[in-house]
């Protein structure tokens, strides 16, 4: 099988060299200046592509083809056509038209949209993106596209990723014309999203109806081990993971999906998969894929893959790291520091947009990762805090010193690690060690941005980053564009200079985790946006808007509609939560309470009938333990139902938000509270849902 790898991968996918040998020259020409210079697409060329495309799909056994898109709700879409068209005597041909290709007709009406569209006009449109390559699953082709409103609005999460690249790409090359690069032609925000997630046993997931409708448990107590041992992370995979894990790679694979590192992580069944990086759009659309393989190959080995951000209270969360850089079309990786980074002012220039960008729109980073899952994840003392800051390790921010201060920077010399044992190769120690508590953290060469949770689309984060960095070096060329070449040297270590004096707030190279950060970042008037309706409440601010509109990304209708959609959904999660776990405490928690209260009463009952001599006191004690807790679980049932009524009285999205977060969640918090101290006494064989221990240890 091994030797066969490369044969297998991509063998799902439309992909360059399929083109090339499906396609008349001269039209695989056409499409690939569409690709790499986002020149417009003739409709001829298209009808030759589409039917290239519907040879080599029917050959491979597709039947239909699907426009497939990314709507707001964070999933992906799909409306199967099959080719089949009538010819007369009962007969069909196979038919798939450049128009067909191009764009779509999906009735958008019930998709969010934020107020962007009224239901009567129910028009969407999906176009196809050529730089992302179609693929086939399940027999039908699969052509990524756009989705958009009648009057082109975007109501998707591809169509302001691509503007962002463009917009990322111009100004990147703009300056780097300034510095004398003269010979790239683009250059691409490239993505590397590191996917954490948890395989559970399917028929024990069944049986949770806070797994099946919110994808979190909502009760439960902790076993008597949790993560403490530190034995998971790394930890040699069991048979079942590792089946999961081959033919999810070998799925990964078929559809080009460069899935290259495979690990279990810190909490007990947690793992995690890393593709080789790719640039951003095709990396946003792999992930989205990657999440729906992991669900569909899980399935097949009788498991359940849970995506949510924290499925389990007391053990970690799952994340989504965004590796993020920059490459030119001539191959030159913007982030890399090289030997010298202190006499790279092309390096100097790139990293301090970053800086300037992180710092400026550190709002706008954190609204990228917010949702109701995420909450539970950032500041919760094992994912980034929700300060947003920047980890440049000691070279680079002693780099930066010198540059501020003026004076000379010694480069650090390469040291040899020391392992004491001979037989072991020499090598040289890495400059900075890692830092693991940073929200944003600068990793040799590239960021990495580990806010994202685990089940988001990483688009959103890459918009605002790509946005944002667009808008620095917008900045620094305006600045930088009519000096003459024999000043731009020193022109942009002024520039720098002022740069890191201004920014260098955002620099924070200790541990994220501890109060005394919150203290630090507050005195240096950082952001702490804590939870989801804090941070959307900055979404519309004016200089939110001002940088989507200025570079087109959004229009201000488009932010608004989105930031509606967010609280919207955000509202959601909420009130499906509290419903859930009402329902499973009154009618599975509370009911096996009663239960256990009569036979512990009958028992009592029973002792005291056979001889009023017997001891039952500790009978007697537990009772009163559990008639306690029934009447506080009550109580808190009650509380929950009556505020999520409250919930849904309230009109207005933004109050219904916080209302949720200040009063719902902690209503929540204590009715588990109270419940979860409760199933320690409960007999296993009474508790109407798997345990903790089971979910966690069953595979
Ligand atoms: P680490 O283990 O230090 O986080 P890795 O080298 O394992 O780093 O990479 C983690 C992820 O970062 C991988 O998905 C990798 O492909 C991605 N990555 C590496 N280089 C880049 C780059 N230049 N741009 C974007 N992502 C990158
Ligand atoms: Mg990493």
């Amino acid at each position: 099988m091994a030797s066969g790898i490369p044969e297998l991968y991509g063998s799902l996918v439309f992909n360059d060299s399929v083109m090339r040998d499906k396609l008349p020259k001269d039209v695989y020409q056409a499409l690939r200046k569409t690709i790499e210079n986002h020149t417009h697409l003739e409709l001829d060329v298209a009808n030759s592509v589409a039917v290239a495309m519907k040879e080599w799909a029917v050959e491979n056994g597709a039947t239909h083809f699907t426009h497939w898109f990314q709507p707001m709700t964070g999933f992906t879409a799909e409306k199967h056509d099959s080719f089949i068209s009538p010819v007369g005597g009962g007969q069909v041909v196979m038919d798939f038209s450049g128009k067909e290709l191009v764009k779509g007709e999906p009735d958008a009406s019930s998709f969010p949209s934020g107020g962007l569209r009224a239901t009567f006009e129910a028009r969407g449109y999906t176009a196809w993106d050529p730089t992302s390559p179609a693929f086939i699953k399940d027999r039908t082709l699969y052509i990524p596209t756009a989705f958009c409103s009648y009057s082109g609005e975007a109501l998707d999460k591809k169509t302001p990723l691509l503007r962002s690249m463009e917009t990322l790409d111009r100004e990147a090359v703009k300056i780097l014309h300034l510095l004398g690069q003269s010979d790239v032609e683009g250059v691409s925000a490239t993505i590397g999203p590191e996917q954490e997630y948890f395989l559970v046993d399917k028929e024990i997931y069944k049986q949770r109806k806070d797994l099946i409708f919110t994808g979190r448990t909502l009760l439960g107590a902790m076993p008597p081990k949790g993560q403490e041992m530190e034995d998971h992370y790394f930890g040699a995979l069991k048979p079942r993971v590792s089946a999961f894990m081959h033919d999810l790679d070998e799925a990964l694979w078929k559809l080009g999906i460069p899935a290259k590192t495979k690990h279990n992580e810190v909490a007990p069944a947690q793992h995690e998969l890393a593709p080789v990086f790719d640039t951003a759009n095709v990396a946003v659309d792999h992930n989205q894929l990657t999440m729906e393989m992991m669900k569909k190959v899980a399935d097949k080995h009788g498991l359940t893959c849970l995506l949510h951000e924290k499925p389990f209270e007391g053990i970690n969360g799952s994340g989504k790291h965004n590796n993020w850089s920059l490459i030119t079309n001539t191959g030159v990786n913007l982030l890399n520091p090289g030997r010298t980074p202190a006499a790279n002012t092309q390096f100097l220039v790139f990293l301090m947009a970053v800086i300037k960008a992180v710092d400026e729109y550190a709002d706008l980073m954190r609204i990228s990762v917010a949702s109701a899952g995420n909450d539970h994840r950032l500041g919760a003392n094992e994912a980034p805090p929700a300060i947003v800051s920047i980890f440049l390790g000691d070279e680079l921010t002693a780099v930066l010193d010198s540059i501020e201060n003026d004076t000379f920077f010694g480069k650090q010399q390469k040291v040899q690690m020391e392992t004491g044992a001979t037989v072991l190769p020499h090598f040289f120690k890495d400059n900075t060690d890692r830092n693991r508590t940073s929200p944003f953290a600068f990793t040799g060469n590239k960021f990495e941005f580990r806010m994202p949770g685990s089940s988001l689309s990483v688009a959103g984060p890459n918009i605002v980053l790509n946005t944002a960095v667009a808008e620095a070096l917008r900045q620094f060329y305006e600045e930088l564009k009519d000096i003459p070449e024999s000043r731009m040297e020193e022109a942009v270590h002024t520039l720098v200079k002022r740069a890191i004096a201004k920014h260098r707030r955002i620099i924070f190279n200790g541990n994220g985790y501890t109060d005394e950060w919150v203290q630090e970042a507050k005195k240096r008037g950082l952001y702490n946006l804590r939870s989801t309706p804090e941070a959307l409440a900055c979404f519309t601010s004016r200089k939110n808007l001002e940088l989507f509109t200025r570079h087109h990304i959004f229009t201000e209708q488009e932010i608004i509609s989105r930031y509606e959609i967010l609280l919207e959904n955000y509202c959601k999660t909420i009130h499906i939560e509290a419903k859930t776990m009402q329902d499973m405490v009154r009618s599975q928690f509370l009911p096996a309470l009663r239960c256990y209260i009569d036979q512990i009463t009958g028992s009592i009952r029973g002792i005291k009938a056979v001889s009023a001599a017997l001891p039952s006191a500790a009978s007697e004690k537990l009772l009163a333990v559990l008639c306690d807790s029934y009447e506080r679980i009550c109580d808190a049932e009650e509380h929950l139902e009556a505020d999520t009524k409250n919930a849904e009285g309230i009109d207005d999205m933004q109050e219904a938000a916080f209302f949720c977060r200040s009063t719902l969640i902690p209503r929540m918090e204590a009715l588990r509270a109270t419940a979860d101290d409760a199933e320690r006494y409960l007999p296993e064989n009474l508790l109407p849902y798997p345990s903790y221990e089971k979910l966690l240890f069953c595979v």
